[in-house]
């Protein structure tokens, strides 16, 4: 059984850890095979495909997104109906974003930002005790890259909630689910988390009026996705300071033009789209383990359901 790699970048890691992983099964790369090979390819391995890819591989019989996201592949004009379309799962994500959600609340709770403030201006003043009780921390979404969050965060003694589309029990974390308690929720977050996917259900869900629920002086870390949050909103409520702080990695226009608010903006930190980047290793094993499932007809971890978009 063959393997299609499509990836934008340089494909020699995957294929390193692929040869070493699978010695027994062929990888052929997109923009290196002939159209009679690519129709009997049964499997693609897929990051950000070109528009052309899809319709040379008629033999496909399923996709493997390496990342996590695929609000992009699936609004791809070319992706088959009728095969399985899957992602990763943690993939080695969920403890990078950890690491990156943590340094966001520490900051907030240790006043990283007022003591900033207070070196620029040679000011020598303790702002007191910061209470892990008083800074209760949110997370939009219960899936495999917020459990990471939650256990990184849980020995902190922070109060921990979450908020997910069904009912989730989470030892140690108060857990909402569904539009209706997105108020209660958000109304309790004084560091919110933003863990969920680009959906049609998700896009632009934290609007103004959404966001004026959160506790004045609250702040906003946005893992996921740019367009989740209605950013003119955010912008506005950061300037007059209802919103005290925003760690953002994700943006609805990528790269973040060089003239936004947000670069120059005092209460706003920016990182390029680089809190959590796949694991080639893992991500490899795995898709192996996926495919040797998927051949026996066991079922697969990571399957996108595409009526709900993730
Ligand atoms: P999962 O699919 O494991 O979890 C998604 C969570 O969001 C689930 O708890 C799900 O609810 C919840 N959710 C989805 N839709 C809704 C909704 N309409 N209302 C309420 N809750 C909803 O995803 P991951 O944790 O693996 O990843 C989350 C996102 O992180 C990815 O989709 C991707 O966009 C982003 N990401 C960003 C990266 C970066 O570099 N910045 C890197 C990797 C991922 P339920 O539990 O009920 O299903």
């Amino acid at each position: 059984m063959t393997l299609l790699l499509a990836t934008p970048g340089a494909a020699e890691p995957w294929l390193k850890i692929l040869r070493a992983e699978a010695p027994d099964r062929a990888v052929h790369l997109w923009g290196q095979t002939d159209a009679q090979t690519l129709a009997t390819i049964p499997y693609a391995l897929v990051w950000k495909p070109p528009a052309d890819l899809f319709a040379p591989l008629t033999g496909l019989k399923a996709i493997f997104n390496l990342g996590a996201g695929v609000d992009a592949l699936l609004a791809h004009p070319g992706l088959p109906k009728h095969v399985p379309l899957v992602r990763i799962v943690d993939g080695g994500m969920a403890a990078q974003m950890a690491e990156y959600a943590l340094y966001g609340v520490l900051h907030v709770h240790r006043r990283f930002d007022l003591l900033a403030q207070q070196q620029a201006a040679s000011v020598w003043n303790d702002p007191g005790i910061c209470d892990p009780a008083e800074t209760r921390v949110g997370i939009l979404g219960l899936g495999a890259l917020a459990q990471g969050v939650i256990e990184k965060l849980q020995p902190f003694g922070f109060p921990l909630s979450g908020w997910s589309r069904s009912p989730r029990s989470v030892p140690g974390v108060t857990t909402y689910a569904g539009l209706d308690s997105l108020p209660a929720f958000l109304a309790g977050c004084d560091v919110l988390i933003v863990l969920l996917p680009l959906t049609a259900e998700t896009e632009g869900l934290l609007s103004d009026a959404r966001l004026a629920h959160l506790p004045p002086g609250a702040s906003v870390i946005n893992l996921a996705r740019g367009a989740l949050i209605d950013e003119a909103a955010l912008l506005a409520r950061l300037d007059s300071g209802a919103i005290r702080f925003a760690l953002l990695d994700v943006f609805r226009q990528e790269p973040l033009p060089t003239d936004h608010p947000f670069w120059r903006h005092p209460r706003v930190k920016v990182t390029p789209h680089t809190s959590a980047a796949t694991l080639p290793r893992e991500a490899i094993q795995q898709i192996l383990g996926n495919i040797a499932a998927f051949e026996r007809g066991a079922p697969m971890q990571g399957v996108i359901d595409p009526t709900r978009g993730y």
